[in-house]
């Protein structure tokens, strides 16, 4: 088979974290009762007309900014023609003409992938199919959208899924999005196309519409590509059209040829004023956006993490920010570290509502009671999962576990005592020279002590007791 270069483009769409949509006063919210977040103006019912919501113009900003794009001074709304049952205007309010951000990207993996545009736009209802009836909720007609679109950058099936992965987690950091695929908030459709080694012009592109997973993404161009080269090895043409991705089967279908921007009629809207944007308001939003996971991640490095231990703590925001927090606290970076991946995550629930309720100073004083061995190791754990689970102070948590090591060692030396004369087998093996049960031994003396000593003090006694034997 021929060598084939693979070209892909994403459009990307990302509902916006307004309280509410972006031409009326409806609320924008996931769930909830079907058609309950619909009025006159997201139904599209005659005389009614757009209001704008600026917070939406706002956050299309803050993302654009957060891709180094430009924003456009002077924005405009256009009408995008069409008919279907989920878009009750048949007409969808966009932008052609004079998008929000022009430019920016993203680099990933050392390369830079490049924005042609981002603009703002109301999403369409939800078709719901069930027992041979269609059915439609208009909760989600009028949500805000802004359309992420890429220059024909990327190259392979997997450097499309960590764009979108790297995307996805710059939205949601800026609190731009959700960026919950599952719900739909993020929404990807890939340009596909393939071409020769030392092809001067791209290949003809297909479009596949909607996928709402990493996995889904990479599934799916990985078929495309496969199907194109299939189509030109046996000296057919690639056909320019829409398809869909059957999550089933893996494999795509074709929807309909491709339209054209002219087939929609996009002219501009009479009903919404064209957009002043000043400097001011971009100072404003500039400010108040919050450090990106890139920048982030490059702080991390700098503190001694490992990329794999940047990737672990940025993977969710609340676990960043916690970790961030406790530095501010004045943690080592890398005990913090250990403490939030060896521990604190173990019983992070992100589902459980996104939230750390732990102290961050009362967290940074339990690692240095440990660092100075005023806790044990075991103690230390107790203390996070119980701050964590039930998110008391630190010192309530101290007292009702008595995790201050008091050295006893006359309380050490009967715990080691009563360990082996539980266990007389086991020190009969000991004697025998089987020294694997010396980790038993200080486990079930840990145990007994409840973390109220040293391990290296339970060592050395248990050792001398070992020898008297
Ligand atoms: P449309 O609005 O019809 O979808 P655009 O010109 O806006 O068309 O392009 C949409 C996407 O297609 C962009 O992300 C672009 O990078 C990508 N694209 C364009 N040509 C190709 C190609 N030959 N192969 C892969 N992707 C392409
Ligand atoms: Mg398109
Ligand atoms: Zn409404």
């Amino acid at each position: 088979m021929k060598k084939y270069i693979t070209v892909i483009g994403l459009e990307i769409h990302a509902e916006l974290l307004t309280q509410t949509k972006v031409f009326c006063g409806c609320k924008n919210s996931f769930g909830g009762r079907v058609n309950g977040n619909c009025c006159p103006v997201c139904t599209g019912m005659p005389g009614t007309l757009p209001v704008l919501n600026s917070k939406a113009v706002e956050l299309a900003i803050a993302a654009g900014l957060s891709f180094g794009c430009q924003i456009t001074r002077h924005t405009l709304w256009d009408r995008k023609n069409y008919f279907y049952p989920d878009l009750a205007k048949a007409y969808q309010i966009s932008q052609l003409y004079a998008p929000v951000c022009v430019g920016g990207g993203l680099e990933i993996g050392g390369r830079f992938i490049s924005l042609t545009r981002i603009h703002l736009e109301e999403d369409a209802g939800k078709l719901v199919h069930s027992r041979g009836a269609t059915l439609i909720d208009y909760n989600r007609a009028g949500v805000p959208l802004i359309e992420i679109v890429t220059e024909p950058d990327l190259r392979s099936a997997d450097e499309a899924a960590e764009f979108v992965e790297n995307v996805r987690r710059t939205l949601v950091y800026a609190g731009v999005s959700d960026g919950k695929m599952e719900q739909g908030s993020l929404r990807v459709d890939a340009n596909v196309s393939i071409m020769l080694e030392g092809a001067d012009k791209l290949g003809t592109r297909t479009e596949i519409k909607n996928l709402n997973s990493f996995k889904f993404i990479k599934k799916a161009v990985e078929f495309e590509v496969e199907r194109q080269a299939g189509v030109l090895e046996s000296g057919g043409r690639v056909i320019q059209e829409t398809r869909r991705f059957d999550e089933a089967s893996g494999e795509t279908f074709s929807m309909r040829s491709k339209e054209d921007a002219q087939d929609y009629r996009y002219f501009p809207d009479p009903d919404i004023l064209p957009l002043i944007i000043s400097d001011c308001d971009i100072e404003r939003i500039s400010r108040d956006l919050p450090e990106s996971p890139s920048k982030r991640f490059s702080r991390y490095i700098g503190y001694g993490v490992s990329a794999t231990d940047a990737g672990v703590i940025l993977e969710n925001k609340a676990v960043a920010d916690f970790y961030d927090a406790c530095i501010r606290a004045g943690a080592n970076p890398i005990s913090a570290l250990n403490a939030v991946k060896g521990e604190l995550l173990r019983h992070f629930k992100p589902e459980g509502g996104d939230k750390i309720d732990v102290s961050p100073t009362d967290f940074v004083r339990a690692l240095s009671l440990a660092d100075s061995g005023e806790i044990s190791g075991n103690g230390l754990k107790t203390a996070i999962r119980r701050m964590y689970a039930e998110g008391k102070p630190l010192d309530e948590i101290i007292k009702e576990e008595g995790l201050i090591i008091k050295e006893d060692s006359a309380a050490v030396r009967s715990a080691v005592l009563e360990v082996l004369n539980q266990n007389p087998k086991a020190v009969e093996q000991y004697k025998n020279g089987d020294v694997k049960v010396l980790s038993f031994f200080m486990g079930q003396c840990a145990r007994l002590l409840k973390g109220a000593a040293h391990a290296k003090t339970i060592q050395e006694i248990l050792l001398s007791e070992l020898t008297a034997k």
